[in-house]
C-alpha cells in the first residue's frame, strides 16, 4: 500500500512556523500562521473560556459518550447567536470538530445529495476548501473573487461567473472576514448575490469561521443570513475556534437551513450518519465550554467583552497600515485578521530574507502579528520591496 502513494507536499504554512521558528532575528515578524495575537504576541485563553473550564473541572460527573449529534445544549446555545429570530424548527445542527469537519460533512453531503453537482469556489479561497471538497469528490468551479492590486472584491466578475453555475450546482461563500483576503461583500452585494442564487436554483454552503471579529458578532451574520431568507434550503459550516480562542479543542458545527420539515429531517438523518462513518462522535471539551459560556450571562457578557477588544485591536492594526502606506488604504474598510497583499513569490522571499517578515507564500498576512508600534517599519520594508 504504502509503496503505491504518492508523497504529497507539506503544508505551506507549517513549514514556515519552523522556518520563523530557527530564524535568529530579534525583530522578526510572523504573520504567517492564522491565529489571533494579542500586541504581546501572545495567543491567550479567554478568561470566559478559563472560567467555564473551571466550573466544567468541578460539574462534570461522567465522560460517557455524546451522541452523534454533539453536545445538544452547545448547539442550542449557538442558534441566536448564528440565525438570530430565525424559526428553530427550520434548522438542524450536529457539533463537528472544528469548522474543518462541518465543511468535510457538507462536502459529503452535497456529493451524496446532488451526485455531479459542481460547486463554486472563490478565487481566491482559504486553500484547505479545494482540499476537503475535493476530497469528498466534489467537482469544483472558481468565481473570482478579488483584485490584491486594487485591493477590491472583483464583484461584476463574481456575478458573471456564478451566473453561467446550472441549476442545482452549489456555491461556497465566506460569511465574514474572508481568508485570506479580508475583503467581505457589503450588504447591497449580499443582497445582490441572495437574489442570483435563488433565482439560479443554486445550492449555498456558507462558511462561518470569524463572527465577531469583522463588523461585529451581528453583522457578521447578515450576509449569511440574506442568502438564508432567499433559498428554499442552504448549509453552514460553523467554527468557535477563532471567535472562543479555542482552536485545538476543534470547535464547530454544521447546520442545515430548510422550512420543509420533511426534506430538513432527511438532510438531519444524513448529517448524522455522515458524523458516524466520519468520527462517531464528536471531541466533547470546546462545545462543553461553549455552552458554558452562552448559557450563564456574566460568562457570556465576559466573553464578548473580550472578543471586542480582538476586533479592536485588528481595527486599530488596520487603522495604522491605512494611515502609513497610502497603498493600504482599503485595508481599513476590510474585515478579520487578514489581508492578501499584491506580492509576488520572489517579493515574499525577499521579505523573510532581507526584512525577517514571515507571510504565506500567497501574499496573506495575519495582521494581528502586527502590532501599531510595529507598522511603520513593516510598511518600509513593505516599500522598498515594491519598488521596480
Ligand atoms: N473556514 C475558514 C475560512 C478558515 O479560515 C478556517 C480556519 N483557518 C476554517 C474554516 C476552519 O476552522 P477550524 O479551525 O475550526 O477547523
Amino acid at each position: 500500500v504504502f509503496s503505491g502513494l504518492a508523497p504529497q507536499a507539506p503544508d505551506g504554512l507549517l513549514a514556515l512556523i519552523g522556518a520563523y521558528r530557527s530564524d535568529p532575528r530579534p525583530d522578526k515578524l510572523d504573520l504567517g500562521v492564522g491565529v489571533y495575537r494579542d500586541a504581546r504576541g501572545r495567543t491567550p485563553v479567554f478568561a470566559a473560556v478559563k472560567a467555564a473550564e473551571r466550573l466544567l473541572v468541578e460539574g462534570q460527573d461522567t465522560k460517557a459518550y455524546l451522541g452523534a449529534e454533539g453536545d445538544v445544549g452547545y448547539l442550542e446555545a449557538l442558534r441566536p447567536l448564528v440565525f438570530g429570530a430565525r424559526a428553530q424548527a427550520d434548522v438542524f445542527g450536529v457539533q463537528t470538530p472544528g469548522g474543518t469537519g462541518a465543511l468535510r460533512l457538507a462536502a459529503e453531503l452535497l456529493a451524496a445529495g446532488r451526485p455531479g453537482a459542481k460547486l463554486f469556489v472563490g478565487a481566491p479561497t482559504w486553500p484547505n476548501h479545494e482540499q476537503i471538497f475535493e476530497a469528498a469528490g466534489v467537482t469544483l468551479a472558481t468565481y473570482d473573487y478579488f483584485d490584491a492590486a486594487s485591493q477590491t472584491v472583483r464583484f461584476e466578475a463574481m456575478i458573471a461567473a456564478l451566473a453561467t453555475a446550472a441549476p442545482g450546482d452549489a456555491v461556497l461563500l465566506q460569511g465574514a472576514c474572508h481568508n485570506p483576503t479580508g475583503a467581505d461583500l457589503t450588504k447591497d452585494q449580499w443582497r445582490t448575490v441572495a437574489d442570483l442564487v435563488a433565482e439560479r436554483g443554486l445550492f449555498p454552503i456558507i462558511d462561518l469561521a470569524y463572527q465577531g471579529l469583522g463588523r461585529g458578532l451581528e453583522d457578521d451574520a447578515l450576509g449569511m443570513r440574506l442568502i438564508l431568507a432567499a433559498v428554499p434550503e442552504a448549509l453552514v459550516a460553523y467554527s468557535c475556534d477563532k471567535n472562543f480562542g479555542l482552536y485545538r479543542e476543534r470547535t464547530g458545527a454544521l447546520f442545515a437551513a430548510c422550512d420543509h420539515p420533511q426534506r430538513l429531517s432527511k438532510a438531519g438523518s444524513n448529517i448524522l450518519a455522515l458524523a458516524r462513518a466520519n468520527w462517531s462522535m464528536p471531541p466533547d471539551h470546546g462545545a462543553a465550554v461553549v455552552r458554558t459560556i452562552l448559557s450563564d450571562s456574566d460568562l457570556a457578557t465576559m466573553w464578548a467583552a473580550e472578543l471586542e477588544t480582538m476586533r479592536q485591536r485588528l481595527i486599530d492594526v488596520r487603522a495604522a497600515l491605512a494611515n502609513h502606506g497610502p497603498d493600504l488604504v482599503a485595508l481599513k474598510d476590510q474585515n478579520g485578521l487578514f489581508a492578501c497583499l499584491p506580492l509576488t513569490q520572489h517579493q515574499v522571499g525577499r521579505f523573510r530574507d532581507d526584512h525577517a517578515v514571515y507571510l504565506a507564500g500567497s501574499g496573506r498576512i495575519n495582521l494581528a502579528g502586527l502590532t501599531v508600534e510595529a507598522v511603520p517599519d513593516f510598511i518600509r520594508a513593505y516599500q522598498t520591496l515594491r519598488q521596480p
